[in-house]
């Protein structure tokens, strides 16, 4: 098999193959990331506003290696998706105010995983009664808030990293 290697961060693997998380790991730039919402980068991972979110504020925190199997994360890579992970609920709870939060990952297609070849986490801001009937009969969700208007705000938060 052949691998692309990406040659500012020679430890990151790269799949010739199209993948939207390693895509938006791969690039830089103030303009990109406003473009594309990313947050903020670390040594392993990126964090990204999930651009079809459950609720305003959805950050998904990436690593920028394409791994399908969650068992094969090393531990430096893991300790800082959740250290980003706790900067991303404790901006959320500054920003939004939310009642509680879902965080984890779905793995493999059949855990509901959109992109099951490329591990990542979700940290989701719930409000009780957050999911109306709109969701649950028109498979629609209300969101109050642009996305672009959401970055600005959320971005603030990882500033301070
Ligand atoms: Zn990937």
């Amino acid at each position: 098999m052949n691998f692309l290697q990406n040659s500012e961060n020679p430890d990151h693997l790269r799949l010739p193959s199209s993948c939207v998380l390693c895509d938006l790991g791969k690039g830089s730039g103030e303009e990109f990331d406003t473009e594309n919402y990313v947050l903020f980068r670390g040594k392993s991972c990126y964090v990204v506003l999930n651009a079809f979110p459950y609720a305003a504020g959805h950050m998904m925190i990436v690593p920028y290696v394409h791994e399908g199997d969650f068992v094969n994360l090393d531990d430096g890579l893991l300790l800082e998706s959740i250290d980003l992970s706790r900067v991303a609920v404790n901006t959320l709870k500054e920003i939004y105010n939310p009642e509680g939060f879902n965080f984890g990952a779905n793995l493999g297609r059949a855990g509901g995983a959109a992109f099951g070849d490329h591990v990542h986490f979700h940290v989701v801001p719930r409000w009780l009664g957050d999911t109306n009937f709109m969701t649950t009969l028109a498979h629609t969700r209300v969101i109050p808030e642009a996305l672009s208007q959401t970055y600005m705000r959320i971005r603030e938060g990882f500033k301070s990293l």
